[in-house]
């Protein structure tokens, strides 16, 4: 008798594949769903002109590697893609979103109503003086207070949203009031070549600190599989 097919174990977007690395006080989270290409991948690319495949790398092609990143030769490295499910903020995604070399997708508050949360930063800072986009450590702050301040906000937007939607407003409508620290998923799916010039920007002293955190982590995650190009990157 054929065997019966296992039950499909069915996830909701909000569960971190198995290899995540958590960020934001362990309310956010970058994982590695998928990845396709090694270095020897991109070896093989660069090399292609001449015929020549290689199973495994030399150290010549150490000397290929360093030579292809350290000159921008970076379209070998586009056969090398991984793909990330990312837990976040709304301000978190915006800025990676205007990255328009990532492929996404994204969970809908058009077709959801569950699983809303709300991000409460775990340390707040001042505004920089001297950089209108920066921000500084301050110990003026009252740290306690303003937090709790923003988890009321939180709280009182998702409370009219359930209203809203008990009055019969359409979910798609009702997003509206929801703030800019509603936890969105997303998946991402984005070439090394990219991957570096993102983390080229996002994991950078200009970047905000907390895309900074999902940007550390994505280097958690691939510098095993990249070990060679993640040491001539200072990852
Ligand atoms: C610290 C920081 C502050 C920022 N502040 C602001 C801000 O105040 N306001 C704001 O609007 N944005 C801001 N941005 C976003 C920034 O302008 C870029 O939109 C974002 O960093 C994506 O960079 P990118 O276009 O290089 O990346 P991608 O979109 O991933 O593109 C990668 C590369 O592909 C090429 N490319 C992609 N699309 C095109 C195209 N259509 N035409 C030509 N070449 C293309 C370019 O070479 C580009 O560098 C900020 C970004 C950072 C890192």
């Amino acid at each position: 008798m054929p065997e019966a097919a296992a039950p499909k174990k069915l996830q909701t977007a909000n569960i971190p594949p198995p290899r995540h690395v958590m960020v934001l006080d362990g309310q956010g989270w970058v994982g590695l769903l998928d990845h396709m290409g090694t270095e020897t991948t991109a070896v093989n690319a660069a090399r292609v002109s001449f015929g020549k495949i290689r199973e495994t790398m030399n150290e010549r092609d150490l000397v290929l590697l360093e030579y292809l990143i350290q000159n921008r030769h970076t379209s070998p490295l586009e056969h090398i893609v991984f793909t990330f499910s990312v837990h976040c903020p709304l301000f978190v995604r915006s800025q990676w979103h205007r990255h328009r070399t990532w492929s996404y997708n994204e969970i809908s508050r058009r077709y959801t109503e569950e699983e809303i949360e709300c991000f409460i930063p775990g340390h707040l800072r001042a505004q920089s003086a001297d950089n209108r986009q920066a921000s500084v450590d301050s110990a003026d702050l009252d740290q306690a207070g303003c937090r709790s301040l923003i988890e009321q906000q939180n709280r009182t937007a998702v409370e009219l949203y359930e209203k809203l939607l008990a009055q019969g407003v359409c979910r798609e409508q009702a997003r509206g009031v929801l703030p800019q620290n509603l936890m969105t998923t997303f998946w991402a799916t984005v070439d090394l070549g990219n991957l570096i010039h993102f983390l080229d920007l996002r994991d950078s002293a200009h970047a905000q600190a907390e895309i900074r955190e999902y940007a550390a982590g994505i280097k958690q995650l691939v510098q095993p599989l990249v070990p060679n190009i993640a040491r001539i990157m200072k990852w």
